[in-house]
Parts: structure tokens; C-alpha cells; sequence
């Protein structure tokens, strides 16, 4: 367990957590008095399907407007009482939807017709809001078409045990995952990445490939893993060029389970991690604030905290107990004031730790000059900041204590938005 800061170490090894028997269950977390859910698209005055008052049930998919195909899964029975505009990370606009919550749950039976049998079509339609929040879009680009897919059974970040404990105690629902993702895309070639102390938990037990991972970080990170598999890292176009796509356990644990029962899976496990770094494991509706997280650990959350969804190297911070755990929240870590490094304004000196730890290469002093100065597109052209696997370690180790990870993801945001404008413009 890591009980100092992050920051302050020049050569850093750390490892990953490893999945062990003594795990304890997850603390279920009693249904909130409300959940929140979001829509990920702008939200309107005026909704033909969704407004506050409509009533909702467990299952059920929220659209803003009949034929969307962007939706939420409502995790309660309730009623409608609250919809507003939701300013997500990098500025996307989305719409939040507060439900109240009420004592008798009522499943929706929409997925259930559906469920007999599996497609693509039903996982877009219904799975793609649920635990892990998978992407199955690049599962249907015809003009890229995936050849593998990857499924990712470790924790890009330190200190997390969510993906870990599903996979060692999902077993049969992952296989049964694995069999609905073979009927519905054809895809025959599925590997299940896995620490590599544990291969022998899992070899012989999963209908898939093996690869095993390094237990030091940043190894498991999900580019890591594409590199060492195919000696290649995406550019801008993603994944699609490479015919690779990650899913989470967690998600196909949550496919096996939702084809096998008919039902599907509204909860999420999450790794709570308090201040003194103490870990535990719950297990909440997906929608269910922080603040009800935190409280069923004792977690007291003061002025000047900071709460982060994520792990100390990667994870974001967020601003409020309110926000709800979302379906692809693995980790609330809280920090107290007094041991949180703050990101300072001071130039880089040019100490060359930030090249000396990158896993890639990349030449980080030279591309921070260019990432500062909002020149994204001659950054990624001139000092490959594709190459970067978005581990952190050069934030970490940055005496300067510049952002250069939060740089990066920007940058690497700001393309991507541009590249989207061009091949709608393109069409
Ligand atoms: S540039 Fe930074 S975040 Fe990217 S791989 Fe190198 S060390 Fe990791
Ligand atoms: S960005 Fe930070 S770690 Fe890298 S050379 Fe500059 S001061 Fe050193």
C-alpha cells in the first residue's frame, strides 16, 4: 500500500496490484435516494421522450428523442426530477438525468425480447451504457474492420483492484461473453490480457488466448499491451487502422450476464481508496453519488480534498461528492489537502528526467514547448506525440511540475476533434 506522495521520486518502479485470494467482497452500496445519469449529447429544453416527471424503470434506455442512439441505462426505478446541462471533461456537452429513486423495483422488459438473441445490433443498443462502458462502434466500421479483439483484465492505473477482482470472480460470465461476442461479430481471434503472476489463475478456465502483462507499470496500460502484441501504437485515426479493439472483463462479464439472464447489469465495482490509502471494494448502481460512496467507508471529504475518478498516475480529478460514479469509474481516491502535489507555472529547466522514464521514447522536453504553446498538430508531427501511452510518469517525475500528462491527453483531443470535422466534411 502506498501511503506517500506521488511526487518526489526521480526513478520510479512501481507495480501493479495482483489479484490474491484474500480480496475481500464488495461492500454493496444501499440504492441511493437519487441517481444521476448522463446522456452524452447537449442537452435541450425541450425532450420528446425524457422530461422531468417521466417515469422510469430499472433497465430502461433514456433518450432525449425517439431513434437516438445515444442513450443511459437507468439503474432504478423511479421518476424523472431532475434534467440539466452537464459540461463534461475537454468541454463536451452533455445532458445530466437525476432520477428519484422509488421502493419497488420494476425491471424493464425491453432487453429481455432482445436478448434471445445475440447481435451486434442488441450490444449497441442496450450494452454499450453499461459497466465498462464498451464501444462497440469500431465492432461495425466496415471500411476498418476489427480481426481481434482484446479483452483487458488488469488496471491501467496503481492501486486499483476493480479489474482484478471481476475477472478472478466472473469467470463463467465472461466466457458466456466471450460466446455472445463470437456469435455476434464473427470475430473468432479473442485474446484476454492478464498480470502476469496470475496466468495461472485464469489458464485453462477462459475461452480465449492468454497474454500475459508485466506487473510493473506502466505495462498493463491498454497501449503497452497493443505494442507488445503487434510492435505498432495507434495514430490519429485510433485503433481502427490496427483491427484491434479493447473491451473491459468487466463488460463482457456484464454481456455474459445480461444474455444469460435476460437482464442487465446496473451496478458497477469500484475501488474506494481513503486518505491513509487504505483500499476497499464496493459495489453501487451506476448513477450513485460520491458522497454515498465515500460515506459508506467513513471517508470525510474536507475543504481543499481532492477527489480523483481514476488512479494516482492517470485519473482526473472532479469537483464535487455529487457527481455519480459513472459505468466506467474504477477507482474514487480521495487525497487530503496536505499531501496534494500542486502543478506549478514554472518553465521547463530542461533536466531530461521526463525523456529519461518515458516507456516510449518520446522526446517529452522538446513536445511540452510545443504542447504549451497550443501547436498540437506540429507536436505530434515533429516529437511523436502519438508514441506516448499515457502513463503519467513524466508529470511524476517533472521538477518543474508541469502537467505535461494532462498536456498530452489535451493535444491528443484537440486533433481528434479536428480529424472528426474533416471526415465530416469529407463526406
Ligand atoms: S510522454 Fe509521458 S505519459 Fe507519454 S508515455 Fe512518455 S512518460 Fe508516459
Ligand atoms: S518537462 Fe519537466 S522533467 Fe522534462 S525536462 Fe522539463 S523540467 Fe525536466
Amino acid at each position: 500500500m502506498r501511503k506517500r506522495s506521488f511526487f518526489g521520486l526521480s526513478t520510479p518502479c512501481f507495480k501493479y496490484e495482483l489479484a490474491t485470494d484474500a480480496s475481500a467482497s464488495p461492500v454493496a452500496i444501499p440504492a441511493p435516494e437519487q441517481v444521476t445519469l448522463y446522456i452524452k449529447k447537449p442537452f435541450k429544453q425541450a425532450s420528446s421522450t425524457l422530461k422531468v416527471g417521466t417515469p422510469v424503470q430499472t433497465g430502461q434506455r433514456l433518450v432525449l428523442n425517439e431513434n437516438d442512439d445515444v442513450y443511459a441505462i437507468s439503474s432504478v426505478t423511479g421518476t424523472v426530477c431532475a434534467m440539466a446541462p452537464f459540461l463534461a471533461d475537454y468541454g463536451n456537452a452533455w445532458t445530466a438525468v437525476t432520477i428519484k429513486t422509488e421502493g419497488n423495483e420494476v425491471i424493464d422488459p425491453e432487453f429481455s425480447a432482445a436478448a434471445e438473441a445475440p447481435s451486434l445490433e442488441t450490444l449497441t443498443r442496450f450494452l454499450a451504457a453499461g459497466p465498462g462502458e464498451p464501444d462497440f462502434a469500431p465492432l461495425m466500421d466496415e471500411r476498418n474492420p476489427v480481426s481481434t479483439i482484446i479483452i483487458y483484465g488488469g488496471n491501467a492505473d496503481l492501486l486499483i483492484d476493480t479489474s482484478l477482482y471481476v475477472l478472478k470472480n466472473n469467470i463463467e460470465a465472461i466466457n458466456a461473453g466471450i460466446e455472445v461476442l463470437r456469435k455476434a461479430t464473427g470475430i473468432e481471434e479473442i485474446v484476454i490480457a492478464v498480470p502476469e503472476e496470475s496466468v495461472q489463475n485464469y489458464s485453462g478456465h477462459l475461452d480465449a488466448r492468454i497474454q500475459p502483462f508485466s506487473s510493473q507499470y506502466p505495462y498493463a496500460q491498454p497501449l503497452m499491451i497493443l505494442n507488445s502484441l503487434t510492435g505498432r501504437l495507434p495514430d490519429e485515426t485510433g485503433m481502427a487502422s490496427l483491427g484491434i479493439h479493447f473491451l473491459r472483463a468487466e463488460s463482457v462479464a456484464a454481456i455474459g450476464k445480461a444474455f444469460s439472464t435476460g437482464c442487465l447489469t446496473i451496478e458497477k465495482n469500484v475501488t474506494v481508496i481513503d486518505k491513509q490509502g487504505v483500499k476497499h471494494m464496493a459495489r453501487a448502481k451506476i448513477g450513485t453519488p460520491v458522497a454515498a460512496l465515500l460515506k459508506a467507508f467513513g471517508v470525510e471529504v474536507n475543504d481543499q480534498d481532492k477527489i480523483i475518478f481514476g488512479g494516482p498516475m492517470t485519473g482526473n480529478a472532479i469537483y464535487s461528492e455529487d457527481l455519480p460514479l459513472g459505468p466506467d469509474t474504477d477507482a474514487v481516491m480521495v487525497q487530503d489537502k496536505s499531501i496534494i502535489p500542486l502543478y506549478s507555472d514554472y518553465p521547463c529547466i530542461n533536466c531530461g528526467d521526463c525523456v529519461r522514464v518515458c516507456p516510449a521514447n518520446v522526446p517529452v522536453n522538446l513536445l511540452i514547448r510545443f504542447l504549451e504553446a497550443g501547436q498540437y498538430a506540429e507536436g505530434a508531427d515533429l516529437y511523436d506525440l502519438y508514441a506516448c501511452i499515457e502513463c503519467g510518469l513524466c508529470s511524476y517525475v517533472c521538477v518543474s511540475r508541469i502537467p505535461i500528462f494532462q498536456y498530452i491527453k489535451l493535444a491528443k483531443y484537440e486533433l481528434g476533434r479536428t480529424l472528426s470535422a474533416e471526415e465530416m466534411n469529407e463526406q
